[in-house]
C-alpha cells in the first residue's frame, strides 16, 4: 500500500497561500480544469432548481439547521441514546488525534489490518489514512475521486469532487503508471478498471470507514448520500463499520432529511437525488443476511464546540457540505482547491478552517475573498459567509487585550506599526486640542507623506493629505 500512502496536509504550509495562488493563476491547466468543471456544476445546479421556489426551500433548510443547532446538546444526547438502543456504539472525540486513536483502537481490538473507506471529509480533517498507515493498517479510498487523489499522493481539491483538478488524460496516465491500466480517454474503461481493482479490496477489508451526511436523533439513523455504491459496500461488506462525523451533523427528525436532501443534491451536483441513499440503523440482526457485525459512530468535536459558543460564528456549523459556495467563488474557481493548503478549501474553508487550525496559521484565509457575496447567495442553508469573513478579518487584526479572544490566533494579523497608528489616532480623536494640532501639522508637512504604505498601496494609490484642515476650510466659508 505504500504506493498509495496519502500526503499529509501537514506538509503544506497554509501561510504560503499567496505564492501558491500566484502559481495557480499562471497555470493554464489548473484554470482550464476548474473553469470547465465549475461552469458545468453551476449550470446543472441552476437547472435542477428550475420550477422550485428556491428561496422558500433555502429558508426551510436554514431553519432546520438553526433548530438543530439551537438544541444541539440535547439532540446529541438523544442521538447517542437511540444509536445505543439500535446496537451502534458511540464514541466521542475531542479532536482529530483522539478520533484517530478511537478508530485505531477499534481496528486493533479486531486485529484488523486493512480498512476500506467511503468518502468522508471529517476523516480527511483527521488525516486518518496517514495515521493508520503509520500504525501499520492500510487504508484505501473507494470513492473514485478519492481513489485517484490517493493514487497521486495528493489531497482532495474539492469537498464533493476530490479529483476535479485533473482531466481525463491526467487520470489515465496516473492509473497507467500506478495500476497498469491501458492509456485511454474512455471514461467507462477507466471507471470499470478502478471498480474491478476496488471490488477485490472490498471483499478482503477488515473494517469499512465512512462519513455521515445526517445523523437523525429521533430514530438513531445515520444517513449517507453517494453516487457510486462504494458507500453501500463500505458500510455493508466488511464485518465492522466505523462512521465518523462532526458533532454538528445531527438533525432532529427523519422528515428534516427530506428538505436537506433536496437542497444538498441539487446544490452539489445538480441531481434531483443521488444514485444511492443509505440509512444505517444498526449492525446485522440475527435474521439478516447482509451487514456488518459491529457498527461504531465517532462524533468528532475538533473545535466545533468552541464555534458553538459564539452566536455569530455558530452559523458556520449549519453547513451541509454541498460545495456550491466553492463552485461559485471567483477566487476558488481561478486558484483551485490545493492553493488553500487546507482540508476544506473555498468559502466554507475560509470560515471553518480558522477555527480548526487557528488564525495565526490560517490568517490569509478570510482575506482570500473579494466579498462579492456569490457564496452567500447560493448557500442552500443561507450561511452569511461574507459577514463571517468580515468577522474573522476583524478577529485576525483585533489584538486588543480588552476584547476576549473568540478564535485561536486572535490578532495574528495585527502589525505593531498599524496598531500604534490606530492607538495614536483614537487618542487624538478624544482630545480636541491634540486633534487640531495633529491635523495642522499633517497639512503643513504633507509633502513628507510616504508614497507607499505597506500592503495598502500594493494595488492602490495612497490617499493624499489635504493642504488645508477642515477647520481652516470652514473658517474660509465663514462657518
Ligand atoms: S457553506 Fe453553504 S454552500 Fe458552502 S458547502 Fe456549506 S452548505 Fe454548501
Amino acid at each position: 500500500m505504500s504506493e498509495t500512502a496519502q500526503q499529509s496536509p501537514h506538509h503544506i504550509d497554509v501561510k504560503e497561500f499567496h505564492p501558491r495562488a500566484q502559481a495557480a493563476i499562471h497555470n493554464p491547466k489548473i484554470r482550464q480544469n476548474f473553469r470547465k468543471a465549475m461552469d458545468g456544476l453551476m449550470t446543472k445546479r441552476k437547472s435542477a432548481f428550475e420550477g422550485w421556489d428556491l428561496e422558500t426551500l433555502r429558508d426551510l433548510g436554514a431553519n432546520i439547521r438553526l433548530r438543530a443547532l439551537a438544541n444541539l446538546p440535547d439532540l446529541l444526547e438523544q442521538l447517542e441514546q437511540k444509536l445505543t438502543e439500535n446496537g451502534i456504539k458511540v464514541h466521542w472525540a475531542v479532536d482529530s488525534d483522539d478520533a484517530c486513536q478511537i478508530v485505531r483502537d477499534i481496528c486493533v481490538a479486531r486485529d484488523a489490518k486493512s480498512v476500506i473507506k467511503g468518502k468522508s471529509m471529517v476523516s480527511e480533517e483527521m488525516e486518518l489514512n496517514h495515521y493508520l498507515e503509520e500504525q501499520g493498517i492500510t487504508a484505501l479510498e473507494s470513492d473514485l475521486g478519492e481513489y485517484i487523489v490517493q493514487l497521486a499522493g495528493e489531497t482532495p481539491s474539492h469537498i464533493i469532487m476530490p479529483a476535479i483538478h485533473k482531466n481525463t488524460g491526467e487520470i489515465s496516465e496516473l492509473m497507467h503508471e500506478k495500476t497498469g491500466t491501458d492509456l485511454s480517454h474512455d471514461v467507462e474503461y477507466l471507471t470499470t478498471a478502478a471498480r474491478l481493482q476496488l471490488r477485490e479490496k472490498f471483499m478482503n477489508a477488515d473494517v469499512g470507514v465512512s462519513g455521515v451526511n445526517f445523523a437523525v436523533a429521533e430514530t438513531g439513523t445515520l444517513c449517507l448520500v453517494e453516487n457510486e455504491g462504494n458507500g453501500r459496500m463500505t458500510t455493508t461488506v466488511p464485518p465492522c463499520h466505523i462512521a465518523v462525523t462532526g458533532i454538528e451533523k445531527v438533525v432532529p427528525n427523519l422528515e428534516d432529511v427530506t428538505a436537506l436532501m433536496a437542497l444538498l443534491t441539487r446544490s452539489a451536483t445538480g441531481q434531483h437525488i443521488t444514485t444511492y441513499f443509505n440509512m444505517i440503523s444498526g449492525p446485522r440482526k440475527p435474521d439478516e443476511m447482509d451487514g456488518p457485525e459491529e457498527v461504531h459512530l465517532v462524533l468528532v468535536d475538533n473545535g466545533r464546540s468552541s464555534i458553538y459558543q459564539d452566536n455569530e460564528l455558530l452559523d458556520t456549523l449549519r453547513c451541509i457540505r454541498c460545495g456550491a459556495c466553492m463552485n461559485h467563488c471567483p477566487v476558488y474557481t481561478r486558484v483551485g482547491g490545493h492553493t488553500y493548503g487546507t482540508t476544506y478549501p473555498g468559502p466554507i474553508g475560509k470560515i471553518l478552517m480558522p477555527h480548526l487550525i487557528g488564525l495565526d496559521e490560517g490568517r490569509h484565509l478570510p482575506t482570500a475573498s473579494s466579498l462579492c457575496g456569490a457564496c452567500g447567495e447560493v448557500c442552500p442553508v443561507k450561511i452569511p459567509i461574507p459577514d463571517l469573513l468580515v468577522r474573522l478579518r476583524q478577529e485576525s487584526v483585533d489584538g486588543d487585550k480588552l476584547h476576549p479572544a473568540k478564535v485561536n490566533g486572535h490578532g495574528a494579523k495585527r502589525g505593531a506599526m498599524e496598531a500604534m497608528v490606530w492607538k495614536g489616532w483614537s487618542w487624538m480623536h478624544a482630545r480636541p486640542g491634540a486633534y487640531r494640532f495633529g491635523t495642522n501639522m499633517a497639512a503643513r508637512f504633507r509633502k513628507l507623506q510616504p508614497g507607499k504604505i505597506g500592503g495598502w498601496t500594493q494595488f492602490r494609490t495612497a490617499p493624499k493629505l489635504a493642504s488645508k484642515t477642515l477647520h481652516e476650510r470652514m473658517k474660509e466659508r465663514g462657518q
